[in-house]
């Protein structure tokens, strides 16, 4: 594959101006919180997608993908809700947004090429984006890149574009990872105000790694799933007379769930309050070097995504009971489920044993393969 500048150089005719990339994330706990106002708690990927960019003196978007031959070009003021369609929306909305946002940004020609695997649970739709709003960033001289608030405005046009333009009811997390996540760090996101702390997370220091492991699955019901759960979380918040499910967090769990009107609620809600206190409990754990206990909170996460939230599938639990069965510490599905990613949290010595009995146990279930690798904290968009 030629180098990202040769390859702008080829499709768009000249040289580009930068190239800036963005990190991909990975959710150790803390999982379908967002939204509920809650707490998260991401890493940033090693894996990133890189931007070539050079800024234009009229409005118009040329944006091309290594990963995709669909090219498109658009104004900037006809960027709409399904306009343009596809990926390029994900590009094209982000310029839009921080037109919306009243920043003076004009037009771009744009070559992306990403590294994060796609629809994986890991982001790579955040790493665009965000890999793109550095580059307006900078391109503009919007200086936004340089300093913590300003990286939560470019945090939130990348969020809206993934909403109002690309269609997807994401929350912030995604974004904010990218955008604030240091290296050898994770990152302790409130979803309700929007603030964030650094939490150390370097496993190298205690002989472990976190293996990602792609199931390769993607199943269809995932988006309408998505919107009732939500849909369920808000119902509740309303019977329970808050404006999310944060609020009920210390509260007595049982006299909660006892004003709750129907099973179904009340194990969406039990998922969503206990996973936020879990996030506590990790970073609690993290900070006094207790990687046993992180496991056996990782379980608990699983646990009750699978039977509260009911958001797992074949693929996650087999990962994850395989995991266990062999060696690991801890393991849980992440990202939002069925199917997409799952982290296991495992002794060095103890990587491949693992890695390689959760391809034989795949294989065995007639599966397709999965992908498992190590990870390490990372760091946020940059110019490269
Ligand atoms: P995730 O963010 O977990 O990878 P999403 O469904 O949110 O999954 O985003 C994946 C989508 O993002 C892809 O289907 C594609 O539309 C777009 N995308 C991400 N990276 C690229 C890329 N490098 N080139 C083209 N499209 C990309
Ligand atoms: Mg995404």
């Amino acid at each position: 594959m030629p180098r990202l500048p040769d390859a702008f150089a080829t499709l768009l005719g000249h040289s580009p101006e930068g190239v800036w990339s963005a990190p991909g994330r990975v959710n150790l706990i803390g999982e379908h919180t967002d939204y509920n106002g809650g707490l998260a708690l991401p890493i940033a990927l090693p894996h990133r997608t890189r931007c070539a960019a050079s800024p234009r003196d009229d409005d118009l978007l040329r944006i091309h993908s290594l990963q995709d031959d669909s090219s498109v070009e658009v104004l900037i003021d006809d960027v709409a809700d399904g306009h343009p369609a596809g990926w390029t929306a994900y590009v094209a909305g982000v310029v839009w947004a921080l037109r919306r946002a009243g920043y003076a940004v004009r037009g771009l020609d744009v070559v992306v090429d990403g590294r994060v695997p796609l629809g994986a649970g890991l982001s790579s739709s955040a790493a665009l984006e965000c890999s793109v709003a550095a580059a307006v960033s900078d391109l503009f001289g919007l200086g936004l890149l340089g300093f913590p608030e300003g990286r939560d405005v470019l945090a939130a046009a990348c969020q809206r574009a993934e909403n109002d333009i690309a269609g997807a009811p994401t929350g912030g997390m995604d974004q904010a990872a990218a955008m604030h996540c240091t290296e050898r760090h994770a990152l302790r996101l409130d979803c309700r105000d929007g603030t964030h702390e650094q939490v150390p997370f370097d496993l190298s220091a205690h002989d472990a790694v976190l293996l990602v492991t792609d199931t390769r699955a993607s199943h269809a019901l995932a988006d309408g799933q998505y919107g009732a759960r939500r849909a369920a979380c808000e119902q509740a918040a309303e019977i329970l007379g808050v404006e999310t499910l944060r609020e009920v967090v210390g509260q007595p769990l049982d006299e909660t769930l006892a004003r709750l009107p129907d099973d179904v609620l009340r194990r969406r809600t039990r998922h969503v309050v206990t996973e936020i206190e879990r996030v506590d409990e990790v970073v609690g754990l993290l900070r006094e070097g207790d990687l046993a206990g992180v496991g056996r909170t990782f379980v608990a996460s699983h646990e009750s995504l699978r039977d509260d939230y009911e958001v797992s599938c074949t693929e996650l639990d087999l990962v994850v009971d395989t995991a266990l069965a062999h060696g690991a510490l801890g393991s849980r599905m992440t990202g939002g489920g069925f199917g997409g990613s799952a982290i296991s949290l495992v002794p060095t010595a103890e990587v491949d044993r693992v890695s390689e009995a959760i391809e034989a146990a795949f294989a065995d279930a007639r599966l397709t393969a999965p992908s498992s690798f190590a990870v390490t904290a990372a760091g946020p968009a940059a110019r490269d």
